[in-house]
């Protein structure tokens, strides 16, 4: 089956007992068994639950795994998968994470006696160079979060394998539509389902999927012993989202060129980041191992201290945080997003203060463009 139509038909698509084409909502919390000790298959919601088992078969499907997860929003799922490592295990992690993947392992983890160094893993030699005896994985995200940068996932999955790393890729930005990481040799995919693969920004969820079976078993333990699942009626609507992804995620890419465009060639801004671009020092490795480069793009305007009344002088985008629904966002990742990375890290990684993110989302490329130019003029600019 090609991907458009494993979007449709993937996992369980329809209902086996009605034939209903969309899966129904189990809304139940337990099972009658046959006997004592003779469950149907399901016995507590917590452990398995039909409309959530549809979700977790069509992301494995999707990514290439041999099971899936869904957990009660994409830290949950990070928590589940960060879970199978132990005290005085070590972790590379990738230096423009998600900030609260960051927050989970510098304020929940370490204390438990986990160690990480965080690493530009866009550059290869970064890995082995900073690989310790105790280093049991590689946590990367590509197109990275929020300055979109690019790791060669094939390089970098080879590099972790010869030092027996697990890698964890998080393909919230790109999605399986447009890139499938357990191909190019991770071992983990996470996502935060709140983005686009719900797409409407009325859901918040997690999925995960592994394609190695031990892993697969270990991160089932853990999603029913640490228990932050998916709810049937979140798990209905993360399907019904993901039915129209190729759709959603072709025209955020198309009208997330065009911003991109109208950016680079706008003499107040400094600089663009978008792996769509031939400018962007990824865009060829981009091109090799994705379908498409998604609609994420970021920049910065050369008047930093004007960032914050630019912002605020869009209308269509709307300032806030999340990304990935049909609504185009705003927002200036130092002092939202990314708030909770100090100031001396965030730099480090090339996170200025003057950084805004654009979710583009999927009104018309024109009346986005003028918004954009009326927050130049609006300013000055
Ligand atoms: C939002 C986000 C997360 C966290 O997911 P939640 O659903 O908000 O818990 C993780 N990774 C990336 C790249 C994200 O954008």
């Amino acid at each position: 089956m090609h991907l458009n139509t494993k979007l449709i038909h993937g996992g369980i698509s329809t209902d086996p007992i009605t034939g209903a084409v969309s899966v129904p909502i189990y809304q139940t919390s337990t099972y009658k068994q046959d006997a004592v000790g003779k469950p149907k298959g399901y016995e507590y919601s917590r452990s398995g639950n039909p409309t959530r088992f549809a979700l977790e078969e069509l992301i494995a499907d999707l990514e290439g795994g041999v099971r899936g997860f869904a957990f009660a929003s994409g830290l949950a799922g990070i928590h589940a998968v960060l879970s199978l490592f132990n005290p005085g295990d070590h972790i590379l992690l990738g230096d423009d994470v998600y900030g609260g993947t960051f927050r989970l392992l510098a304020q929940v983890f370490e204390k438990n006696g986990l160690t990480y160094t965080t690493i530009d893993t866009s550059d290869l030699s970064n890995i082995a160079e900073n690989v310790q005896k105790n280093t049991k994985a590689l946590y990367l995200e590509t197109p990275s979060n929020p300055l979109l940068k690019i790791t060669d996932l094939k390089g970098a999955t080879t590099l972790a394998k010869a030092n027996n790393l697990i890698t964890i890729v998080d393909n919230t930005f790109a999605t399986p539509y447009f890139q499938q990481p357990l191909n190019l040799g991770a071992d983990i995919v996470v996502h935060s389902g709140t983005k686009y693969l719900g797409g409407h920004s009325d859901v918040v969820s997690g999925l995960v999927t592994t394609n190695v079976a031990e892993l697969a078993e270990k991160i089932g333990f853990l999603q029913n012993a640490i228990g932050a699942v998916l709810g049937p009626q979140d798990s209905w609507l993360m399907q019904r989202g993901i039915k129209t992804l190729g759709v959603r995620m072709r025209e955020h890419q198309r009208n997330a060129l065009k911003v991109a465009e109208f950016l680079q060639s706008h003499p107040a801004v400094a600089k663009v980041y978008y792996p769509g671009l031939n400018t962007h020092p990824g865009f060829e490795i981009a091109q090799k191992q994705m379908q498409g480069f998604s609609g994420m793009v970021s920049f910065e305007l050369s008047a930093e201290e004007k960032t914050t009344a630019w912002v605020e002088s869009l209308d269509l985008f709307t300032l806030g945080e999340s990304l990935g629904g049909v609504e185009s966002l705003v927002e200036v990742p130092a002092v939202m997003t990314h708030a909770s990375i100090p100031k001396d890290k965030r730099e480090e990684a090339g996170i200025k203060d003057g950084l805004v993110r654009l979710s583009v989302g999927l009104e018309d490329k024109r009346d986005l463009l003028a918004d954009l130019s009326k927050a130049f003029e609006k300013v000055g600019l």
